[in-house]
């Protein structure tokens, strides 16, 4: 994969720019054009940099209209504002910004309640730059737990693994990577699209420093079954001795099952989940970037990993693979969790699944799609061809659709159902049923076209790849 090379080509210089902008501007006077490769020799007057930016940025899709990402595409002016107020502001400086500390620990408190912590007024965590962090925080304890777990003469060639479902996000595989875990992934199989307690039991041995469990499958929008898992491993242990402790991976959910699905246990109600992370910027309705991860007590996260830095003239523990980090997005935290209070996100919850199981229900009906998912867990449902569909498929859906504005990914199942291909649409706050009507019609437009085509014309391995 290359990492960002630049391109080969970019704007021709001279005749890239609008002449109102740059040569006919009395304050320039010269033609601009954007760098591509190196730094201009001299400045530019800020109008001129911010219609040039601006401008190439009309090519990025419509946030609103992406229906494949769960980050944020819509706040309240007042949010954006209060950001704009504190963008300067760094998350790591507490001693210089000791409010927008104690905002962070504010809101650490408040996930910890509504994910009922034993002791939530002494719960442990941390913001992050967003879940991917969080989950390496929350990989990185379990580890930790587990090599104090072992004698020193007996780690010698022993190899930490983690288990968990092949439809983990990419963030655990970069965790396995990164810090030499290896991972167990339980395929999928037939219409079992999540890990399964007993396929997961099934890998843990005395070398298994977790299980993560997700709330909710970015593939499919499902809730995993955490409740099970927990009874599952509560049985090994108590056949085995073989103690392993949970992570929910609740990017999404973490902020869904609260409002919506109150009787759902699967935080820490269950004595074995050991930690829980989250994305502030996903259905906790913040812009990028902020994610949480907190853990049940302090004895779940290992004394060694933390460190600490001055805070009103004493200390204050500080768990981060980052350094310097805006504090902008975390004060958004904290005034949405005061403006919307628990009232306010289960509404907004509750209309985003409305949305999602209105539209499933509608694309069912149009007759050639099949749904996965209805979007009664997360507000996110996927969908493929029914059986008869054999003209085209759902990556001549995606592109179509494109060309109407609308960003709907599709994209091929995880082993073992690499057979499967499906459309996955996302429900976040600010798509509403109107919208939602506009996307059936135009889908619905489409079919006919489709149904000319003489088959495929683009096949899932030519697809450009997803990331979930
Ligand atoms: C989005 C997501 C992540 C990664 O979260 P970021 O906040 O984008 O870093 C991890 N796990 C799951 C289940 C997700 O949905």
């Amino acid at each position: 994969m290359p990492l960002h090379r630049g391109f080969a080509t970019g704007p021709a210089a001279g005749r890239h720019t609008n002449p109102l902008v740059t040569a006919a501007n009395p304050v320039l006077g010269a033609d601009v054009s954007p760098p591509v490769h190196r730094l201009h020799a001299g400045p530019v007057p800020p109008d001129v940099a911010y219609q040039l930016v601006h401008d190439e940025l009309l090519l990025d899709g419509n946030a609103r209209l992406n229906l494949a990402t769960f980050v944020t595409t819509w706040m309240e002016p007042q949010a954006a504002n209060l950001m704009a107020e504190c963008a300067e502001k760094n998350m790591i400086d507490k001693d210089e910004y000791p409010q927008t500390a104690a905002l962070e620990q504010r809101c650490v408190s408040i996930l910890a309640h509504l994910w009922h912590a034993p002791h939530p007024e002494h719960a442990v965590g941390c913001s992050t730059t967003g879940s991917s962090e969080a989950c390496m925080l929350g990989g990185l304890a379990l580890k930790r737990r587990w090599m104090r777990r072992q004698p020193d003469a007996g780690r010698e060639g022993r190899r930490p693994n983690l288990v968990m479902g092949a439809n983990v996000q990419v963030c655990w595989e970069k965790f396995c990577n990164y810090w030499e875990v290896e991972p167990r992934l339980v395929p999928m199989e037939g219409d079992r699209f999540h890990l399964d307690a007993e396929s997961a039991v099934a890998r843990c041995d005395q070398d298994t420093i977790g299980v993560v469990g997700i709330m909710g499958s970015t593939f499919d929008g499902s809730y995993e079954p955490v409740s099970e898992l927990a009874a599952a491993l509560d049985d090994l242990e108590a056949r085995t001795g073989i103690d392993v402790p949970v992570h929910v991976d609740g990017a999404s959910g973490a902020m869904v099952a609260p409002f919506l699905d109150p009787d759902l246990p699967w935080d820490f109600r269950l004595p074995r989940v050991a930690s829980i992370n989250t994305s502030g910027h996903k259905y906790g309705g913040v812009y990028p970037g902020v994610g949480w991860v907190v853990w049940r007590s302090e004895e779940a996260l290992p004394e060694e990993l933390v460190f600490r830095v001055n805070y009103l003239g004493g200390d204050m523990p500080t768990f981060s693979l980052n350094f310097s980090r805006p504090g902008a997005e975390v004060v958004a935290q904290y005034y949405l969790f005061l403006r919307l209070g628990w009232e306010g996100y289960a509404a907004v919850q509750r209309a985003n699944r409305e949305v999602a199981m209105t539209l499933s229900a509608e694309i069912e009906a149009l007759g050639p799609f099949r749904l996965l998912t209805s979007g009664d867990q997360l507000p996110v449902f996927a969908f493929t061809t029914a059986g008869e569909v054999s003209r085209w498929n759902v990556f001549d859906v995606s592109r179509r659709l494109r060309e109407r504005g609308w960003l709907v990914p599709a994209y091929t199942f995880p082993a073992d159902r690499q057979d499967l291909s499906v459309l996955r649409v996302v429900v976040r706050n600010g798509f509403s049923h109107d919208l939602a009507s506009l996307l059936v019609a135009d889908v619905r437009r489409l079919l006919p076209e489709l149904d000319r085509q003489g088959g495929p014309l683009q096949l899932p391995e030519e697809a450009t790849t997803f990331h979930h």
